[in-house]
């Protein structure tokens, strides 16, 4: 695997590949890589023939400087995993110059997707997120790309993004991989202090259960479950919300494919999490 600080070089290697005709796929990531990212790579694999990657802490979509600092930035053994488990060919892993010293931040109109929910609660990040993922879309002239669906909004901002900025890239939602207990992998996870673990684990089986209620139950019920129990369990909630799965606007019936969409707070963390809910067309409550 080749590894590249500086997008110039980025830049030169992509040309030399696109010569040969290969399709390349990307995977941006802030590192600590664990299997959630693993499988973003194993899923690039099945589909194209160059395979690239970035690690980059990117500091424009921290909304709290303690959560920027207390990141975990695990290079070598990220490099390591890339080279052992996956077949990524060149990683990129800049310093914050590299990607930033040409050109101020940009507003970008995301028609909403932006302003709700993580939106809401974390002012600015999703301008963080798009503001890094346009600049290394620009670097890698990627075919493909691939997103966590773990973070559920940040999958449909980007795609609003390539339909407006970058038609010609293939977007690829990746299911979410989850602990043998159900929790999502994150990178924050190892924050949680035991204690802290086991509410983690309540997440899933809270939000599976949340999802079996429908479509018997209305969305404003199940929503309201969910938030008794979620709190019984000691989170802090930010929100609990079931939403359409492509406006993120909230449902009141169940005509439409949705999601659950959860964040809520533990002393040493926020966690968030979804799940699906299909369509239940025919359904009236
Ligand atoms: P991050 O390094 O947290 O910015 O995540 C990089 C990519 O990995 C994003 O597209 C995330 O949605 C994805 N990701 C993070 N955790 C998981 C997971 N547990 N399962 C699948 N994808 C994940």
């Amino acid at each position: 695997m080749y590894i590249f600080h500086k997008k110039s070089d980025v830049q030169h290697w992509i040309e030399k590949i696109k010569k040969e005709g290969h399709s390349i796929g990307f995977v941006p990531t802030m590192g600590a890589l664990h299997h959630g990212h693993l499988a973003l790579f194993q899923e690039a694999a099945l589909h194209c023939q160059s395979i690239t990657g970035s690690i980059f802490v990117n500091p424009t979509q921290f909304n709290e400087a303690a959560d920027f600092n207390q990141y975990p930035k695990t290079l070598h053994s990220d490099i390591y995993k890339l080279n052992t488990l996956t077949s990524c060919h060149a990683l990129y892993a800049p310093e914050p110059d590299d990607i930033y010293e040409d050109s101020a931040l940009f507003d970008f109109d995301l028609d909403g997707l932006d302003q709700v929910w993580e939106g809401a609660f974390r002012p600015g990040h999703y301008k963080g997120v798009v503001n890094v993922v346009d600049r290394l879309f620009r670097i890698f002239s990627p075919d493909h790309v691939f997103f966590g669906q773990k973070d559920f909004q940040q999958c449909r901002v980007i795609e609003k993004l390539i339909e407006k900025r970058f038609p010609n890239i293939r977007f690829h939602q990746v299911p979410t991989v989850r602990e043998s207990s159900g929790l999502a992998l994150s990178s924050r996870n190892i924050r949680l202090s035991a204690d802290e673990l086991k509410k983690a684990e309540e997440i899933p089986v809270i939000l599976a259960e949340m999802a079996s209620m429908a479509p018997h139950s209305a969305p404003s019920d199940i929503k309201s479950y969910g938030e008794n129990v979620f709190r019984h369990v000691g989170f802090e909630l930010d929100y609990i919300e079931i939403t359409d799965q492509r406006n993120l606007k909230e449902i009141h019936d169940w005509h439409s494919p949705s999601v659950i969409l959860f964040a809520g707070k533990l002393p040493s963390v926020r966690l968030i999490d979804n799940w699906l809910i299909p369509a239940f067309p025919n359904m009236s409550l």
